[in-house]
């Protein structure tokens, strides 16, 4: 028997889980359901994470978490559950298999059969962001080389264990060469370790062009946050429906289970909503747990009801549907076919669809590092660089010299375009005048110089190289 948090939510969320639950239990899952309260109401009994000290405690007794949907209240201050979730948990793996069920189900994209595998807790999603000057915000995208291992290996695991042919990863590295471009380089080392799975990489624009109008062309597909999170909300919606998916987020010790769409306020207590995006949430977490017998009953079951037609209003379709029912008897149709199989669509086979047990992950050595330089960043209400440069070359000094001054990347000075638009946000890099290195000295120097001058400096980014090879992007034109 293994105990799970389950949690209501808001909206559709009491509907579609009691719908869920009554399903899985009475296919014989062998669980206990520990309950606890998030969200909207939490939130506005004045708690701003939407979930109480106790319930964290339960998580994390318990480890494996069902979710349904929450409604976050309009208005500040109230933060994001699923991300706080996600991130205090390390639940790092985001899976979301995207299926078509034609012809069952409308979609221009019959043999659609993809899984989103998103990176779930870094890149632009560490919510690091700053307004530096009156014109410039920043949001800071970390990318770090455990993550990419971690979700990497996972997609590939992944693909193995579920008899998949191709894992394929979508970056943008040619922009962005250094944080893309480590989620690239890592896909390529772990590529090799699995000669027997197909691999290839597209950049993410064209890749996601591909993916909407072929997406029969992919298998798995691994990507940074941002992107998977665009994208497996693209991926579900053209499989048929974002109603349909559910996802998986998976850590080195807890995982949390759930659908993919929100809480439908406008369809919550009518007995509207369709609970199939929660059930596939719960079928993988029943593989998850190692309830693979039940999960394939379960699956198989509710492929066969999609078959005969019996669909909730949001899939209903006349001429190809037979029945539409409500949530209860969605829920009802799926338990009378319990041990049937589809006839139509292949039945599903999960005896090898535990969780996968991945290495931890192993801190390489550290690498030679040496300062090569600094970016201060400036904020400076001028519009002219050449005037930005005189003053900001009176930093100069024995050991250290502007080499370049850019705004928004672009490199303003020397030999700026004049056409070039600069808003009051520069990037002065210094570099070293003699030797290759400079000191930290250098940079403390150079910041009490500039205010001494009333330059005001926003921040500092250090110049380094790693064993040798420079880690820092030159600037744009540079
Ligand atoms: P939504 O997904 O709740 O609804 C979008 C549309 O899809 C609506 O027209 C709705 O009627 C329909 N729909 C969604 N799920 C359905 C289902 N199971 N059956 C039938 N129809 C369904 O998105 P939204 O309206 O943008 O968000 C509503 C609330 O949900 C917001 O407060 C938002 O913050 C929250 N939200 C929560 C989660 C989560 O908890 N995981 C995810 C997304 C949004």
């Amino acid at each position: 028997m293994t105990r799970i948090t389950v949690a209501k939510g808001d909206g559709i969320g009491p509907e579609i889980m009691d719908a869920t639950l009554a399903i899985i239990l009475a296919a014989g899952a062998a669980i206990e359901v520990e309950e606890i309260e998030v969200g909207e109401k939490v939130y506005l009994a004045g708690n701003t994470a939407g979930i109480a000290k106790e319930s964290w405690d339960v998580v994390r007794r318990n480890k494996v978490f069902l979710k349904a949907p929450i409604t976050t209240p309009q208005g500040g201050g109230y933060k994001s559950l699923n991300v706080t979730t996600r991130k205090f948990l390390g639940l790092y793996s985001n899976v979301r298999p995207c299926a078509s069920l034609h012809p069952f189900v409308k979609t221009k994209h019959p043999e659609m059969d993809i899984v989103i595998i998103r990176e779930n807790e870094e890149d632009l999603y560490a919510g690091i962001e700053h307004q530096q000057t009156d014109e410039v915000v920043q949001c800071l995208k970390l990318i770090s080389r455990p993550g990419c291992e971690k979700i990497v290996r996972y997609a590939f695991e992944y693909a193995k264990q579920y008899g998949r042919k191709k894992v394929t990863c979508f970056t943008k590295d040619n922009i962005m060469k250094q944080t893309d471009g480590l989620f690239h380089q890592v896909f390529d080392e772990i590529a090799k370790e699995y000669p027997t799975i197909e691999n290839e990489h597209w950049i993410i624009d064209i890749g996601a062009a591909k993916m909407a109008d072929t997406p029969e062309a992919f298998d798995v597909i691994v990507m940074p946050n941002l992107y998977g999170d665009v994208l497996s909300d693209v991926a579900a919606q053209i499989a048929g429906s974002v109603g349909l998916a559910g996802s998986a987020n998976i850590g080195e010790e807890c995982a949390m289970f759930e659908a993919i769409h929100g809480s439908a306020p406008r369809r919550a207590g009518q007995n509207l909503a369709n609970p199939s995006g929660l059930l596939q949430g719960a079928i993988m977490m029943l593989n998850h747990i190692g309830e693979t017998a039940v999960a394939e009953k379960v699956q198989n079951a509710w492929l066969r009801t999609i078959e005969e037609g019996i669909h909730t209003y949001d899939i209903f379709k006349e001429g190809i549907s037979t029945e539409k029912v409500g949530t209860k008897e969605f829920a009802e149709a799926v338990i009378a076919n319990l041990g049937k199989q589809p006839e139509t669509f292949k039945p599903v086979n999960y005896s090898k669809g535990t969780a996968l047990n991945l290495p931890k992950y192993q801190r390489k050595a550290p690498a030679k590092k040496a300062l090569v330089g600094v970016d201060i960043f400036v904020h400076w209400a001028g519009t002219d660089p050449n005037e930005l440069a005189e003053k900001v070359q009176l930093l100069n000094n024995g050991d250290v010299k502007l080499s370049m001054i850019t705004n928004r990347g672009i490199k303003v000075w020397p030999d700026g375009f004049k056409e070039t638009f600069c808003t009051d946000h520069w990037r002065c890099r210094f570099k070293p005048t003699m030797s290759h290195h400079i000191q930290k000295q250098d940079i403390i120097q150079l910041l009490y110089d500039a205010h001494e001058l009333s330059i005001d400096t926003i921040k500092t980014e250090n110049l380094y190289e790693f064993d040798g090879k420079s880690a820092y992007s030159l600037g744009q034109g540079q």
